[in-house]
């Protein structure tokens, strides 16, 4: 008699799936459940913002891979889907080589796209609130069209993630390429990196070693804080719907902070005493942000649980012990 494959979860079959940017932030976090739902997981990434240390608790998974590969460069392997996250998504990173940037978002996305055509799998971008701009709809809704400065500093990702949904949905009514858009909006949690650059890893950092909490501009701007839980399940969800929602939808928690709360929020939480210092707001900074969920609501029946107090208190323990463990652990 055969033995059951215990890799069957659910009723689904496993299937063979390729998570580019793996080894980030957000990929870990992907590549570890989709681990537990029983699929085998090829991660690939360059490692430009991404670090081992986010997967090394799955290296010894007898289903897990890994590929160190720019994805500007053509990839060969035969996989069922194919998650495409790789990209700097910090402000601070992908500005600091903007090329490199737009060539991830359409060399990247091209790649993926022909590799998914070649292979009639499914493939997902990871898109963003950034194709909205500095919004001037608010909430944004995904039939919104943005408000995208072509020519500035953020423009490298933002203008890369719009031309990388024009290649999807190119693809997909030239090749039926079966494709999913998803929109994030502003994501948090453990295995951010601490020089991350983003605005809650800097706050939480900063507050744990008493350093300033570095407020850009006047801190009235706003943004909505999804847990990274819950976006990785809207994620998988959307990956898993019917051939005909090919999306864009947002995902994201919609409850809207300005960044002076968010600092108060920190150093409350941390019972820190760094004071807050205010730095020139960035050329282009969104003014505000919140996604409009109602299509994730009705097609993915998905809503997110982690409020901003409970989803922080996660991450502040995470860098808690990330800070007192050896620096090796930070290194890119
Ligand atoms: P991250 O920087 O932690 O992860 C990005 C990963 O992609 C890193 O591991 C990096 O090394 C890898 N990578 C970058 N360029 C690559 C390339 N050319 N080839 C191969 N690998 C490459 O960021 P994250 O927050 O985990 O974001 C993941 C994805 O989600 C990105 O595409 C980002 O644009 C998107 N996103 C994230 C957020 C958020 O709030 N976290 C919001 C909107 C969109
Ligand atoms: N590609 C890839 N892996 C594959 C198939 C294609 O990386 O398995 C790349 C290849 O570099 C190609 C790109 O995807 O340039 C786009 O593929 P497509 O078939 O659309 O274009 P073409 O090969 O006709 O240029
Ligand atoms: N920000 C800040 N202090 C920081 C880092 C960021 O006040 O140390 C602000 C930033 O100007 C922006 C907001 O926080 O208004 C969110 O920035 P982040 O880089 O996290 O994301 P994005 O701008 O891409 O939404």
């Amino acid at each position: 008699m055969s033995r059951p494959d215990t890799r069957w979860v659910n009723g689904a079959s496993p299937k063979r799936i390729l998570v580019t940017g793996g080894a980030g932030f957000l990929g870990s976090h992907l590549c570890e459940q989709l681990l537990s739902e029983g699929h085998e997981v090829l991660c690939v990434d360059s490692y430009i913002t991404g670090r081992r240390s986010n997967i090394a608790h799955l290296m010894d998974h007898p289903h897990f891979d890994t590929l160190r590969h720019d994805v500007i460069n053509p990839l060969y392997v035969e996989v069922d889907e194919i998650y495409n996250l790789a990209c700097s998504a910090s402000p601070m990173h992908y500005r600091a080589d903007p090329v490199q940037t737009t060539k991830t978002c359409v060399l990247g996305s091209i790649n993926m796209l022909g590799l998914a055509k070649r292979l009639k799998a499914k493939v997902l971008q990871a898109s963003t609130s950034e194709v909205y701009g500095d919004p001037v709809v608010h909430p944004q809704t995904e039939s919104y069209w943005g408000n995208v400065n072509p020519i500035g500093p953020r423009s490298c990702y933002d203008e890369g993630k719009r031309c990388a949904e024009t290649l999807f949905f190119d693809y997909h009514r030239r090749h039926n390429v079966e494709i999913k858009v998803i929109r994030i909006f502003n994501t948090y949690g453990p295995r951010m990196h601490p020089n991350d650059g983003r605005v809650v890893s800097n706050f939480i950092v900063q507050a744990l070693t008493g350093q300033p909490i570095t407020i850009f501009g006047d801190g009235s701007q706003t943004r909505s804080f999804c847990y990274v839980d819950d976006l990785i399940r809207g994620m998988i969800r959307l990956m898993n719907t019917p051939a005909d929602l090919t999306g864009p939808i947002n995902v994201g928690n919609p409850n809207e902070f300005t960044m002076n709360q968010l600092a108060t929020l920190v150093l409350e939480m941390t019972g820190s005493r760094s004071q807050i210092i205010r730095m020139p707001l960035p050329e282009d900074d969104p003014v505000q942000r919140r996604p409009d969920i109602t299509l994730a609501g009705r097609t993915l029946d998905w809503a997110p649980t982690i409020e901003l107090a409970e989803g922080l208190q996660r991450t502040i323990d995470y860098f808690d012990g990330l800070l007192s463990a050896p620096p090796e652990m930070f290194a890119y």
